[in-house]
């Protein structure tokens, strides 16, 4: 307690002083008296909340996102017209501010794919109103695949009609809209909060890469290893009020939400996975984050009794990681944020695109080639690379969260966690859906995640070029630099 008194002076100074308990007359401090608070304090006369000055303040909000009209659900390449609900879709906020006054705002959702087309409205739309840079707002989806279509995400994905394509563009407008209030709400809501860190564990993750899906259940049976990398962690942000109150519990794991490929608006295991957790701490938020799980699936799936059950396995690894020892969250907030150049292995021509549109005129690859050939034809050039988002955010001295675009493989939280230790959280799904993001290692062996996908995506070439892992670590590494000094 002692030290904590310490550390609360410490961050007391500047422009600091007009935010602080001991600024703003509650105590008068000076000469003597000083010294016979900090003693009381040590004695323990005094509450650790009356004596130092919060090193945080946490807001939260949530708003609900499940539409109202019959935006398809997104994720899987075909027609799929909602035909009811199992429970509502959500997006919610978590803002910080540090004693320092730095602020960030971490945002999770049930969205299956944010395009950069809507991120970037949100991004400017929170700078204007809020003067919160870029590296500030972290935009975070599931990756949920019984959740609904968003602007131009997987944009010659789907069979759609020009009907669908109104419904879809009305309701990303409308979520925009959403995304602004709900962080406009969470920052109105600061108050002193305590942030407390562990990590659980749950095994219900594949690597589809190494296992083949009807394969699955039979290994399981005769209690036979699965193959290939994982990372079965579930970090844990415990959220409190000065008064023991649990406002947030952010966790974290890594894996598809495809256990269901229904027609039915739900969470799949990651909204069961909230609604459990909420249900045993009632008044607390709970917010997922998608860890790295491009190359992960929830095996064996497909029945709502497999997603529920995954959901309370989830919520059991919460609950783990909360019955501690959980490790409170010092002072302090850095971010930092980077929009790298992503290079593609080769840029489509217009022969190349004619071709793969002779193949498959009526599939994907037609509506893709379609559309890329007519931007060709109006004199448009294709850029060489894409602007990748990467973020580091450093809460107290122990907490480091990184931030990746799109459909990270299991491989680069694996790879940061060992570079940069515990308390590092790697969250995929940031920001923009782009495609999948692989490693070195997932590249050279090709396959789905690996291979010529690109064009599922939208994006004018086949592949990235092969030293993307390269690109990513080295500029992940100075934005650690930069939050760590
Ligand atoms: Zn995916």
């Amino acid at each position: 307690m002692c030290r904590e008194l310490t550390a609360g002076r410490e961050a007391v100074g500047g422009e600091q002083t007009q935010r602080g308990l001991w600024a703003r007359g509650t105590l008068a401090l000076h000469g003597g008296l000083r010294v016979a608070i900090a003693l009381m304090v040590c004695l323990g006369l005094m509450t650790e909340t009356q004596a130092a000055e919060p090193a945080w303040k946490v807001g939260v909000a949530r708003a609900d996102i499940t539409p109202r009209t019959s935006v398809w659900l997104a994720g899987y390449g075909s027609k799929r017209a909602p035909d009811g609900q199992l429970h509502p879709l959500w997006m919610k906020a978590l803002a910080f501010e540090a004693a320092s006054g730095e602020r960030a705002v971490l945002i999770t959702s049930d969205f299956q794919g944010v395009p950069k087309s809507m991120s970037d409205r949100v991004f400017a739309r929170l700078k204007e109103q809020h003067q919160l840079d870029r590296a500030q707002v972290m935009f975070t989806f599931s990756h949920n695949h019984c959740g609904p279509r968003l602007g131009d995400d997987l944009i010659d994905y789907y069979p759609v009609d020009d009907e669908q394509e109104r419904l879809v563009a009305e309701y990303t407008l409308l979520m925009v809209d959403r995304t602004v209030d709900l962080v406009a709400e969470a920052l109105q809501k600061l108050a002193p909060a305590k942030l407390q860190t562990g990590a659980g564990k749950a095994t219900f993750a594949v690597n589809r890469r190494n296992n083949k899906e009807a394969e699955v259940p039979a290994i399981m049976a005769r209690g036979e290893p699965l193959k290939g990398p994982v990372d079965h962690a579930v970090p844990v942000l415990r959220v409190t009020r000065p008064d023991g109150a649990e406002v947030a519990i952010l966790f974290g794991y890594a894996c598809h939400p495809t256990t269901l490929s229904f027609m039915t608006w739900c969470g799949d295991y990651p909204g069961f996975a909230q609604l459990e957790i909420e249900k045993r701490h009632p008044g607390a938020l709970a917010m997922f984050v998608n860890t790295c799980g491009g190359d992960q699936n929830p095996l064996p799936r497909r029945t709502v009794e497999l997603c529920e059950k995954y959901g309370r396995e989830l919520a059991a690894g919460v609950e783990g990681a909360l019955e501690g020892p959980l490790e409170e969250v010092g002072g302090g907030l850095r971010t930092a944020f980077s929009l790298v150049e992503l290079p593609y292995l080769k840029v489509m021509s217009a022969d190349d695109l004619r071709q793969v549109q002779g193949a498959d005129p009526e599939g994907i690859r037609g509506r893709w080639s379609r559309r890329l050939l007519k931007k060709l034809e109006a004199g448009e050039k294709f850029e060489e690379a894409y602007p990748y988002p990467l973020h580091a955010w450093r809460l107290g001295g122990r907490v480091l969260m990184l931030g990746m675009g799109a459909e990270t493989v299991v491989d680069y939280a694996l790879k940061f966690k060992g570079l940069y230790g515990e308390g590092t959280w790697v969250c995929g799904y940031a920001d923009d859906m782009i495609s999948y993001i692989p490693s070195r290692r997932v590249w050279e062996e090709g396959g789905y995640e690996g291979g010529s996908n690109l064009f599922e995506y939208g994006r004018p070439a086949l592949r990235w070029r092969g030293d993307m892992e390269e690109i990513i670590s080295n500029e992940m590494s100075r934005l650690v630099e930069r939050v760590s000094k």
